[in-house]
């Protein structure tokens, strides 16, 4: 990834008013990025800030999984995920999938305010990174 990011914003509906308060916060940290989000959260902080969002679907409609495949195809490099873990969730099987596609990636994912806060001010924020893919060690072996 480059020095300027490609992140990621996603907040369930009773997370959205922490999400809004966080980014308000980082604005100007957040403004030397690329932003993209699902669809409402996306319209939320382009309100609130005024800031450029690039909006995949809302959340339940597709928007995890389209996250998730920007992820996989390396046109997202980061995540900020303030999911709510205190309520069902029609879309939890997409919620399961974006961590998974996460992790499989190497894709730095912040799930929590504390994680958000460390994560966005990484000296490794303002420098190219290269994540690594986890390897599938079965194929691997097998190929010799
Ligand atoms: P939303 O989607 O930004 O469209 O509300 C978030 C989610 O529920 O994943």
């Amino acid at each position: 990834m480059d020095t300027r990011k490609n992140i990621a914003l996603i907040a369930h509906d009773n997370r959205k008013l922490d999400l809004l308060d966080w980014v308000r916060f980082n604005q100007g940290t957040l403004a030397q990025h690329n932003l993209y989000a699902t669809g409402t959260t996306g319209g939320l902080v382009e309100k609130e800030t005024g800031l450029p969002v690039t909006r995949f679907l809302s959340g339940p409609l597709g928007g995890d999984q389209q996250v998730g495949a920007g992820i996989a195809e390396g046109r997202l490099d980061m995540v900020f995920f303030f999911w709510d873990p205190l309520s069902p969730q029609a879309h939890d099987v997409d919620v399961k999938a974006l961590l998974r596609i996460a992790v499989v990636h190497d894709c730095p994912i912040a799930c929590n305010r504390a994680t958000a806060d460390f994560l966005l001010s990484s000296p490794l924020m303002a420098e190219p990174y290269s994540a690594i893919e986890l390897t599938d060690a079965r194929t691997e072996s097998h190929s010799g």
